[in-house]
């Protein structure tokens, strides 16, 4: 199958509005939307209120986007399990003080399996909230050209967690879930799937890519399962051109990398981002903060900032002015791949992981992109050594990696330079490398620690 294409399909804004609409004329559209929500929230819920009267503000205050971003930040991850907390104790729910509606109307509850043990209920829905948002997965669906009638795998871990939540717009698309719980293993994935031969499928890039190995093994080959589209999230996997490129190969279809509903990214060779396509579900990608001192800053094609979510238009538990974690890239220039004119974003990192070496910031994830490009030459397994606590290191950074068993060890240090010229080109780093025996850094198939602490 040929994928290399002229031109990439224009992605469009879900709502069609937008799509005839200037940045201006969006921004104005949001604010409208964002100055509804705001006394709507105020109204109905007492933590929004008490966050207002502290900051010595009222939702009348607030007319345009820059008023909005002079507010503190309302909320944040520990925030929320604090609400949370109170809303049990003094109301019986666990949906958090935040809650805008009768915890009766709640539809759907996700929760993210944080690494604290103390889960959230973060997306809780009403039945409104969940048709609302089914129209941005059914536009994805279509893109990838997934329609009515067809069968669609859908493998993540299933239940209570968040992305239980797509399987609503995967259904109002008259689209059938083949819905394998990821904890069933791998063999029972490929088996559903030959069985019932969807023609899309939902997943983890890591996930996509162990099913390529596994279907090896038991003398099965991907391709077969025929697969028009996979559409993956949660990792930054897709955003590595090697990981695309692989998964696309072996499969012989295209991968589109989302973000719930607030976007995904488009049908080019080459990964651009995912595409903002929902103004008016969410102010993201607009306000950004900078990770350490949570000040605003300013949006320009290439900024990096971590990500603060607030909902428009979700009436259950709206996230206002939530402080998300998640570093971003947001890109304000025309999308190369396919034209489209909004927003795009990359994920860049999380703001707990952020690293300060000589005064910039350095992600971990930028450090394990450019690392992935040595593979096969090294396994790609890598830790970051951290002697002090996080953000600051004493400069070299130290970096281990494991040289691949078949690669010839004489030939290390021509290796080393190469990885450590790519380093301070991509990364703005000169670390110090540190080589390790194959198979010596534990790999783990969910979730590898990027840092060896040693204090
Ligand atoms: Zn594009």
């Amino acid at each position: 199958m040929m994928l290399t294409k002229v031109k990439a399909n224009k992605v469009t804004y879900t709502n069609p509005i937008f799509n005839k609409m200037t940045e201006e004329e969006i921004k104005a559209y949001q604010e409208d939307l964002l100055r509804k929500q705001l006394k709507y929230v105020y109204r109905n819920s007492e933590y929004y209120r008490r966050k207002f009267i502290k900051a010595g503000a009222s939702p009348e205050d607030i007319r345009t986007f820059s008023d909005y971003q002079n507010l503190p930040i309302f909320m944040d991850k520990t925030a929320e399990r604090i609400s949370q907390q109170e809303s049990m104790e003094r109301f019986g729910h666990p949906f958090g003080m935040h809650l805008c509606s009768s915890p009766d109307d709640i539809v759907f509850t996700g929760t993210t399996s944080g690494t604290s043990g103390v889960p959230t209920f973060t997306y809780s829905f009403t039945e409104e909230d969940v048709e609302f948002m089914n129209r941005y997965i059914r536009h994805m669906l279509d893109y990838g050209g997934i329609h009515a009638g067809d069968r669609l795998l859908f493998s993540h871990s299933l239940g209570i967690y968040a992305t239980s939540s797509i399987l609503f717009g995967v259904r109002s698309h008259g689209v059938l879930p083949i819905d394998v719980d990821v904890r069933a293993g791998s063999k029972t994935i490929l088996q559903y799937a030959m069985m019932t031969k969807p023609s899309g499928a939902m997943m983890t890039p890591s996930l996509a890519e162990h099913l390529i190995t596994r279907a090896g093994e038991l003398g099965w080959n991907v391709r077969d399962l025929g697969l028009q589209a996979i559409f993956t999230v949660g990792e930054i996997g897709v955003g590595v051109p090697e990981v695309k490129k692989r998964i696309e190969e072996a499969y012989g279809c295209r991968i589109y990398d989302y973000l719930g509903e607030l976007g995904f990214s488009c049908d080019s060779d080459e990964y651009h981002g995912i595409h903002c396509v929902a103004p008016d579900l969410n102010l993201f990608p607009n306000d950004l903060i900078d990770p350490e001192t949570k000040q605003p800053l300013e949006i320009y094609d290439g900024v990096i900032g971590e990500r603060v979510t607030s909902e428009l238009n979700l009436k259950g538990l709206p996230r206002i002015r939530y402080a998300t974690g998640d570093v971003i890239q947001v890109f304000t220039s025309e999308c190369p791949g396919c034209g489209f004119k909004g927003r795009r974003i990359k994920f860049v990192g999380r703001a707990d992981d952020m690293l300060i070496v000589k005064g910039a910031n350095v992600y971990p994830s930028a450090i394990k992109k450019v690392i992935s490009t040595f593979v096969p030459d090294i396994t790609g397994e890598l830790r970051i050594v951290l002697n002090n606590p996080p953000p600051r290191v004493v400069p070299p950074l130290q970096i281990k990696l494991e040289y691949n068993s078949a690669f010839d060890r004489t030939k290390l240090p021509e290796l080393e330079a190469r990885i450590k010229n790519a380093l301070h080109t991509e990364a703005r780093l000169t670390p110090e490398i540190i080589w390790c025996e194959p198979g010596t850094l534990e790999k783990s198939l969910t979730k590898t620690p990027l840092f060896e602490k040693n204090y």
